[in-house]
């Protein structure tokens, strides 16, 4: 585990602890975790690289631990991460090199990684009726050895380990990241002039990225429930954009955009109950604080 865990810091990815995979908790094994404490860490999202002799006490205090590592711009890493064999159509789609980088399998996935220097856009990209997630500035991957929930362990892709061939820089279709944080808030923002996104349709090859952005906006914390949200989506897509999809990709956008939500939601819900059992206090205050640290 140590030899891993050095070996990590030198390749440049900045690692924390995450919890056992027998944690008893909502995501057992992928949230990060303070081994002193024997709790969930919390902001996480911003530490340093810890020292190996940190590690070496925190392996030595539990050594069922899981090793995850910041994405995007603290390890310069961008994550792709591919859940279903549909998730490779969509790779092919955006012409990206995923045999050419890193690689290492999940529980019940593929994660493919790149280099991507500085800020690094969270969000999804969509292509036909399929999305992969890709994880930047903000979210944390589980990295090999690590035990997943199902008893697998995370494990690199042989001829795609950092001992057997390089990482790819080529990350052009980064640019095409749909429901990504920044232009979400964009839309997001009171003073939004939707008569303006209303008038400019977007072109037909970025139609996909658009739905994406205007389901984010509809699906966001305080947004409206999913049947609505597809109501209005399906009336934005056929009386506004000069080329219409179909409604099946229209559902797969939704379902997509609305599970991201989800995660995002899961993760707050997390924390508030992890902040009721450190200072023993109710779901209002507990709410009112974790607010306060966003
Ligand atoms: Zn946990």
């Amino acid at each position: 585990m140590i030899s891993y865990v050095q070996r990590y810091i030198d390749l440049g990815f900045v690692i924390h602890p995450c919890c056992p995979a027998e944690h008893y908790c909502q995501s057992p094994g992928k949230i990060p975790y303070d081994p002193y404490h024997g709790r969930h860490m919390s902001g996480w999202q911003t530490h340093g690289q810890f020292s190996l002799e940190q590690w070496q006490e925190w392996i030595d205090l539990d050594s069922s631990i899981n090793i995850g590592f910041l994405c995007g711009a603290p390890s310069d890493l961008l994550c792709l991460d591919i859940d279903e064999d549909e998730g490779m159509k969509v790779l092919e789609k955006f012409d990206i090199p995923w045999r050419d980088t890193w690689q290492y399998r999940t529980g019940r996935g593929l994660r493919v990684l790149f280099r991507h220097r500085g800020s690094g856009p969270t969000g999804l990209l969509t292509a036909d009726n399929h999305s992969v997630e890709v994880l930047g500035d903000g979210r944390q991957s589980i990295l090999p050895p690590s035990v997943h929930p199902n008893g697998s362990s995370y494990e690199w892709v042989m001829g795609n380990s950092p001992k057997d061939c390089g990482l790819s820089s080529e990350t052009g279709w980064a640019d095409r990241i749909g429901g990504q944080n920044g232009e979400l808030d964009d839309l997001s923002l009171e003073d939004t002039d939707w008569r303006a996104v209303l008038d400019r349709p977007p072109a037909p090859g970025a139609r996909n990225e658009t739905l994406v952005k205007v389901a984010g906006h509809l699906l966001a914390p305080g947004g409206m429930a999913p049947k609505e949200a597809e109501f209005w989506l399906s009336l934005y897509n056929s009386h506004c954009l000069p080329e219409p999809i179909g409604g099946r990709e229209l559902s797969a956008i939704l379902r997509s955009v609305a599970k991201m939500e989800q995660r995002t939601r899961d993760t707050g819900e997390r924390e508030i109950r992890r902040i009721m059992a450190e200072y023993g206090v109710k779901w209002d205050d507990a709410k009112t604080m974790w607010e306060g640290m966003q």
